[in-house]
């Protein structure tokens, strides 16, 4: 039995019924959080090139139009390898807007909310659904957006918003929260923007001293997956937490960023790199061979601890399909449904 995944996709068209908090909140600071990275690609092709002495005979490259050209020679010339490398990078060099961005906002009233609750945002007469990354302590908010090529808010956000601009928020709103205080561990599992609730979630995890009860240390786990490193929202303030803090565990899960740099932590699915750092002395359940063979793999992360399903609770976010995979993983591990809780973007 699977655990049913919430699918908020509906919940666009609601966003404009949610309760009012303020018509206006004011734009307070935007960053941008990913990195232009086309001289790193560039860099990246020549030295493959050059490497194999062959940087005369295919030239430069200097856009994704030159990669795409690139690739497909290398493909024909029997370099299948090399050539996957090559078209890989063409997306990177496609991208030059700010593909993920941070925007903080100050409302006229007090916002009451619980740590993973998402808020209607409007801008220029158009509502979407974000998930709150602040923790419910701090006096702003902040969400955190990515850029769906093409969208109708997303963009604008990204680009267009500047400080001072005005929003009007609705909500707040949603069931993704923590659960009642226990001495499990918390395994948060998410991708990409998913990741927003849980940022601040942990943060007021460890703000409030909730990582501890009744005297017991609990573990909290950040599994995040996303294709390059610069995708990762709040990877600094999640690398800091994972320096100071012995019982925070960061596992970013990174695609394609090999591709790009010396990067050699985990580049597997986040649903597998759980599986990794399960202690599998712990695992009654037969998983099949599939998941067992992730059980076997030894992780690349560089964490020692490992989790024990009997004594984890779980928080899965990101979009629908992956958030789907990652609840079934932890059900296949015996976590039950009522100790899983999940969000779908969409
Ligand atoms: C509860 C909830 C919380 C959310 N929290 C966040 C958040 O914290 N950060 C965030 O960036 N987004 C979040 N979203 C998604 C957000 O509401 C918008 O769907 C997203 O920003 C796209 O809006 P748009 O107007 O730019 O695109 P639209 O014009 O609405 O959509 C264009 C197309 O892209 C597809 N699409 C929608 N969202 C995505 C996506 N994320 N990835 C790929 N394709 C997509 C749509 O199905 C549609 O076909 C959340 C959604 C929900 C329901």
């Amino acid at each position: 039995m699977v655990a049913p995944v919430r699918d908020h996709e509906s919940q666009h068209d609601a966003i404009d019924d949610l309760p009012l908090v303020t018509r206006s909140a004011r734009v307070t600071d935007v960053t941008r959080m990913d990195r232009d990275r086309r001289a790193e690609a560039t860099a990246a092709v020549a030295r493959w090139l050059e490497d194999r002495g062959v940087a005369d005979e295919y030239g430069p490259v200097e856009g994704a139009d030159d990669c795409r050209r690139l690739s497909a020679r290398l493909g024909r010339d029997g370099r299948p390898a090399l050539a996957r490398r090559v078209a890989t990078l063409a997306e990177r060099f496609e991208r030059s807007g700010p593909m993920l961005a941070a925007v903080r906002f100050r409302t006229e009233a007090d916002v009451d909310f619980l740590a993973g609750q998402y808020v209607g945002v409007r801008y220029r007469g158009t509502s979407r659904a974000y998930s709150l990354a602040s923790s419910p302590t701090e006096e702003e908010l902040e969400i955190c957006v990515r850029r769906v090529p093409d969208g109708r808010l997303s963009p604008r956000l990204c680009t267009d918003l500047a400080v001072g601009d005005e929003l009007t928020i609705r909500g707040p709103y949603g069931e993704l929260v923590l659960q009642d205080p226990s001495p499990r561990d918390a395994v948060f599992l998410a991708t990409g923007t998913g990741v927003a609730p849980f940022k601040s979630m942990i943060d007021y995890l460890f703000e409030t001293g909730l990582d501890e009860h009744a005297g017991t240390r609990r573990d909290v786990w950040l599994f995040l997956g996303a294709a390059w490193e610069d995708d990762l929202p709040y990877r600094e303030a999640f690398r800091e937490l994972h320096r100071t803090r012995e019982n925070f565990h960061f596992v970013p899960c990174l695609t394609r960023e090999p591709v790009l740099s010396e990067w050699d932590g985990e580049t597997d699915y986040v649903q597998h790199a759980l599986l990794k750092h399960t202690d599998r002395t712990a695992v009654t359940a037969g998983l099949g061979e599939h998941c067992e063979r992730w059980l076997r793999e030894p992780p690349r992360s560089g964490v020692d601890a490992r989790i024990d399903p009997a004594n984890a609770e779980v928080y899965a976010c990101g979009i629908n399909a992956m958030v789907h995979d990652l609840v079934r993983t932890a059900e296949r591990l015996g976590i039950p449904e009522s100790r899983i809780e999940s969000e779908g973007f969409g």
